[in-house]
C-alpha cells in the first residue's frame, strides 16, 4: 500500500474524469439535469426558502480539499463546512461527545454518522446561504446514507481530489497544524480507512454521474484550473434553467 504510486482513480469504476478548460458535454448534461429534474430536491432536514445546492468534497488526507475549498468559496460564494473542523470544534468546546470524538480522530476512525450529520445540519440551518461545500464528508456508505436520511438531500456535485499516497503522506507530515492525527501512525490508519470506506462512496457517485475527479498533484492554481469549469458550468446552467423557466418556450413546453 505504501509503495503504490498509481493514482487512486484506477480504483474508481467510471468517472467524469478531469478536464482542462472545457466541461465535456456529458458533464454539462449531468449538471443541467441535476438542476432541472429535481435531484436538487427539497431538503427535509434543512428548512430553507431556496433548495440547497450541495457539493461534497472528497479525497484522502492531505489531498488538498481544504485549500481548494477556500478558492471555491472566494470565486463562487459557497459556504464551506469542513466536517473535520466541525468535529474539532466539538472537542474544543468540551461538549458531551468531545472525548469520544477526540479518541476516534486519534485512531483515524470515523465518528458515528449521527454526530457528524447533526453538526452539518446545524450549520446548514443557521446559514442564509443555500450553496454548501461539505468537505471531508461522507467518509463511508453509512455516512452517506445517514446524510440522505437526516437532511433528505443528495449532493448536486461531488469533487474527488485524486492524489498518490506518498504525496498525501508527505503533505500531512509537513503541514504542522498541530493536529493530533497528523503523525505517521495515524496517517497510515487514515489511509486504510479512506481506501476501505471512502472509495466505495466515490464509486457510488461515479456510477450516478455526479463525480468530478481532479488530479490533485500540482500547484494550488494548477489544480484550481481543473476545479473552475465544474462550477462555471453549473452557474451557466443555473442561469439557463432560470431563463428557460421565464421564457414562453419554457412555459409552453411545461404544460
Ligand atoms: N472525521 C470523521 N467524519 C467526518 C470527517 C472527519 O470521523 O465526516 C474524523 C476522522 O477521524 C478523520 C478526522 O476527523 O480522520 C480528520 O478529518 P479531516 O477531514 O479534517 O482530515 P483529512 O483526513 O481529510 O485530512
Ligand atoms: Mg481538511
Amino acid at each position: 500500500m505504501w509503495r503504490r504510486v498509481a493514482s487512486l482513480s484506477s480504483l474508481i469504476s467510471s468517472s467524469n474524469s478531469s478536464f482542462h478548460g472545457q466541461v465535456p458535454a456529458a458533464c454539462r448534461l449531468t449538471i443541467w439535469e441535476s438542476l432541472t429534474t429535481g435531484i436538487a430536491q427539497q431538503a427535509k432536514g434543512v428548512s430553507k426558502e431556496k433548495t440547497p445546492f450541495i457539493t461534497f468534497v472528497l479525497g484522502g488526507p492531505g489531498s488538498g480539499k481544504g485549500t481548494q475549498c477556500i478558492k471555491i468559496v472566494e470565486t463562487f460564494g459557497f459556504t464551506h463546512l469542513s466536517a473535520g473542523d466541525l468535529l474539532r470544534q466539538e472537542i474544543a468546546s468540551n461538549s458531551a461527545d468531545g472525548a469520544m470524538i477526540l479518541n476516534t480522530i486519534k485512531e483515524g476512525r470515523i465518528v458515528p454518522s449521527e454526530v457528524t450529520v447533526k453538526l452539518i445540519q446545524k450549520e446548514m440551518e443557521s446559514n442564509d446561504n443555500h450553496k454548501f461545500l461539505i468537505d471531508g464528508f461522507p467518509r463511508s456508505e453509512e455516512n452517506r446514507i445517514a446524510f440522505e436520511r437526516i437532511i433528505g438531500a443528495e449532493p448536486n456535485i461531488v469533487l474527488f481530489f485524486d492524489c498518490p499516497e506518498e504525496e498525501m503522506v508527505k503533505r500531512v507530515l509537513n503541514r504542522n497544524q498541530g493536529r493530533v492525527d497528523d503523525n505517521i501512525d495515524t496517517v497510515r490508519k487514515r489511509l486504510k480507512v479512506f481506501e476501505a470506506l471512502n472509495l466505495p462512496v466515490i464509486n457510488y457517485y461515479s456510477q450516478r454521474g455526479k463525480l468530478y475527479t481532479i488530479n490533485a498533484v500540482g500547484t494550488v492554481d494548477e489544480i484550481f484550473e481543473q476545479v473552475l469549469p465544474v462550477f462555471t458550468a453549473s452557474e451557466d446552467q443555473e442561469v439557463s434553467a432560470k431563463e428557460l423557466r421565464k421564457s414562453s418556450w419554457g412555459k409552453a413546453n411545461r404544460s
